[in-house]
Order: structure tokens, then sequence, then C-alpha cells
């Protein structure tokens, strides 16, 4: 199983207030992970509480951040690059709450390079705002990955997550996250784009993993009937109980 474990990425966002709730939250993730066989558990916290939790680190967890900039050094205030990030293997890239921020695809195709050229491994974010009847969310679809790679040479494609995380399943609690099969459906269609940008040995390599109001009642049929390679969980990971009875769910 060693290669081929789930991935299961917690974002934190921007929660909690305080380092000292951020060390029990991560304190109870590091006991709830330990006994975990065939998952492998990236948690995402904010950027300031990153150092700390690397100091209270005993058990397996991979620590990643939630965004980048492109430069590695520079005036550009409030930003922290790829270089700044050594020591972190993964970096959530092109969040729907970043992109509704203004960042574009053009922005989110420099991250993803200067990520990949750091070692860092980016997930790389893409979802559609809404589905129509018509089908033109495919055409979107397409053109995020596409226009989201378009710097992205084929070397750097192992390093490649990409988390489908359909915008209109965001936060939406129980009841909310999208049906595993329409999930299997739309990670065919990513792994099609994906094979008509690279070649398809490479392409289908590439772990797909979905986002959107995962909790722990819904995670285990996401995995096996939506059949994605893991999960990007937001809300749910910030609660450690239930966090925990996921992560055991799933494993
Ligand atoms: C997210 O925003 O990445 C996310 C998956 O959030 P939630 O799990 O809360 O829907």
């Amino acid at each position: 199983m060693k290669n081929n474990k789930i991935l299961v990425v917690a974002n934190w966002k921007m929660n909690p207030e305080t380092a000292e709730k951020a060390a029990e939250i991560f304190q109870e993730t590091n006991k709830a992970v330990k006994n975990l066989k065939n998952t492998k558990v990236v948690v995402c916290p904010p950027f300031v509480y990153l150092s700390e939790l690397e100091k209270i680190n005993n058990s397996k967890v991979i620590l990643g951040a939630q965004d980048m900039f492109w430069e590695k050094t520079g005036s550009f205030t409030g930003e922290i690059s790829s270089v700044m990030l050594k020591g972190e293997s993964y970096v959530i890239l092109g969040h729907s709450e970043r992109r509704e921020l203004g960042e574009t695809d053009e922005m989110v195709a420099k991250k993803v390079v200067s990520a990949c050229q750091s070692g860092l491994k980016p997930i790389l974010c893409i979802g559609e705002k809404e589905r129509d009847a018509h089908g033109e969310y495919l055409h979107f679809l397409h053109n995020q990955i596409v226009s989201s790679l378009a710097k992205l040479s084929q070397k750097y494609l192992s390093n490649l997550v990409i988390a489908y995380e359909p915008v209109w399943a965001i936060g939406k609690g129980e009841g909310g996250a999208m049906k595993p099969a329409d999930i299997h459906e739309t990670s065919i269609f990513i792994k099609k784009v994906l094979t008509g940008i690279y070649n398809q040995k490479d392409a289908t390599t590439v772990p797909i993993i979905y986002g959107g109001s995962v909790n722990y009642k819904n995670a285990k049929e996401m995995i096996t009937l939506g059949e994605v390679q893991g999960l990007l969980v937001g809300r749910e990971s910030l609660s450690s109980k239930k966090f925990g009875e996921l992560l055991k769910n799933v494993d």
C-alpha cells in the first residue's frame, strides 16, 4: 500500500485565532494519525503557526502551506515565497477563496511552477462555481486546468496533486457534498484533460483528491465510490474529534 496511500489534506484556512488553540488541535491530530496505515495526512495551518507546529509534531503528520508567491524574494509586501517554505513539502495553490479575491489562472500557473522548482508539491485547486445542464462547466474546468498548468513541464508532473473542489459544494455542511458518482465522472474528465496536455502514462499517475463538505460520515464513500485518491477537508479538520473519526473511517 505504501505508494498508494490515500492523501488527506486539512485546510485550516484562517483558523484558529490563537497559537495555543492551533497547538491543541494539532496535538489531537497527531494522536489520530499515529495508528493510520493507509493514509497520508497533510495539515495546512496559517503560515504563522507552521514553525511552532513543526516543533511539536511527533507523528507522521506532514505540514503544508495554504499559498505562496511565485517570486523567491523581493518587494512583495505580505507575501511568502517557496524558499521560505523550505522544509514543508506541500502547498495549496489556487484555492477558490483566493481566486475569489482576484487570483487568476495566470498567477496560479506561475505559483505552480515556482513551487515545483523549489521541490514543493503543489495541491492545485480547481472547480466550477456552478453546474449547468448543457455541460458549460466542463469547458470551464478544461480551461482552468489548461491555463493553471500552462507553464508546468512534464518533468514536474510527479510533484502535482489536483484538488477538485466544486465551489458550490464548499462549506455547505451535512448533505452539501457532491455525489460520489459525479466525483468519479469528473475525476475521469480531469484525467482526460491532463492526458491531452501531457502523455497518458504520466497524466494518469497524478493524484486527484476531492474537496467540498467532506465529513466523517461521507469521507469513506467519497474515496471508495468516488474513486479519488484522497480528500481536501476544510471545516471538519478543525474539530479534532470529527477529523480523527474521518481519518479512521478513510484508513
Ligand atoms: C475547502 O474550502 O477547501 C473545503 C474543502 O472546505 P469544507 O470542507 O469546509 O467544505
